[in-house]
């Protein structure tokens, strides 16, 4: 049978050593025969976590395990590392066609699919899976749909719903799943496991703070030179704030990131803003710029969630500008 997976090139299956007690615990629940039909698992982390998934499923599908490692060579390895698993079913954020931009939401087409799979029989001895991240993006009816599935689940099978953030996740749909939460590692162990990925030392404490301890997400950051992109919208901001530069010009200038990391640069200016404030003695003009300043970054994911490279993201920076400079002035 033919797997139709979405292929992300190339399929690459693996874990960060935190992430591991969770994967042998799992693991060693598949082996007593007690694993749930249904987990939630919860990454602390921002950063695509695909490559975790395919894991974590290698590992419960793996033939010889290797500690928490699926081997890499048994049937099941190979079978899922050139993505021919026919048991398996992943269902991810698929791109579209026309504008070859990747969809906002999991469709319920893929979980009739994902439902189709389950009620055929096993082609090998392992069992079914079936993953579905991020599972936060399920939409309306795709979270219905899988609903029933989670209700009367089918022997042999286990559904994995990996996810960045299980409170966006339905109730309903949590209510009937087991639920691991995979935490970052600590600050020590972050900055050792950094220190490896030859961060400077002197960056490593900072990327960190930025990245609010997600040791992955510091990482991608440093890749980025984000901080040279903070620096950069720092000097522009105070230019446009002191009305030396206008809106269009401040826009044109700043090196434009996608909507995450800009929603990052403005979180991180916003806060270290909250915080100079919180210097002083607060009289009730500056008790109101905090006010302003609180709202403004509470109100940031709703003020800029449309897609990169977007006309509207633009326009909804320049919102966001406008309103700084009213609670500053
Ligand atoms: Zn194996």
């Amino acid at each position: 049978m033919k797997n139709d997976n979405p292929v992300f090139e190339p399929v690459k299956v693996s874990a960060f050593d935190w992430q591991l007690a969770v994967v042998s615990q799992l693991v060693a629940l598949n082996t007593q025969g007690k694993l749930p039909h249904a987990i939630l698992v919860e990454l602390r982390t921002s950063v695509d976590s695909r490559s975790f998934g395919w894991f974590l499923a290698s590992a419960l599908l793996c033939q010889s395990l290797d500690s928490e490692h699926p081997c890499g060579h048994c049937q099941s390895c190979q079978l899922m590392i050139s993505n021919n698993y026919p048991d398996f079913t992943f269902s991810t954020l698929t791109e579209n066609e026309k504008t070859h931009k990747l969809n906002k939401d999991i469709k319920i087409e893929q979980i009739r699919r994902l439902i189709h799979q389950f009620s055929l029989t096993n082609n090998l001895q392992s069992g079914k899976i079936a993953l579905i991240y991020p599972a936060e993006k399920l939409n309306q009816s795709s979270a219905n749909s899988l609903l029933k599935t989670l209700e009367e689940p089918s022997a042999d099978s286990t559904l994995i719903l990996l996810t960045h953030n299980a409170g966006r996740l339905p109730v309903t749909i949590r209510s009937r799943c087991q639920k691991w939460v995979i935490k970052n590692p600590p600050m020590d162990e972050a900055s050792k496991w950094l220190a490896q990925k030859e961060m400077p030392s002197d960056q490593i404490k900072d990327y960190l703070h930025l990245a609010r301890n997600d040791a992955q997400l510091a990482h991608q950051l440093y890749q980025l030179e984000f901080k040279l992109l903070q620096d950069q919208f720092s000097g522009l901001l105070n230019k446009y704030l002191s009305d030396q530069i206008d809106i269009v010009s401040m826009v044109k200038q700043f090196k434009f990131p996608d909507s995450q990391h800009l929603r990052l640069v403005l979180k991180t200016e916003l806060s270290n803003m909250i915080y100079n404030l919180l210097q002083n003695k607060l009289t009730i003009a500056l008790k109101q710029k905090l006010a302003g300043l609180i709202n403004l970054s509470a109100g940031l994911d709703r003020a800029l969630q449309v897609e990169d490279n977007n006309l509207n993201l633009l326009l909804q920076f320049e919102d966001v500008l406008i309103s700084l400079k009213q609670i500053v002035k």
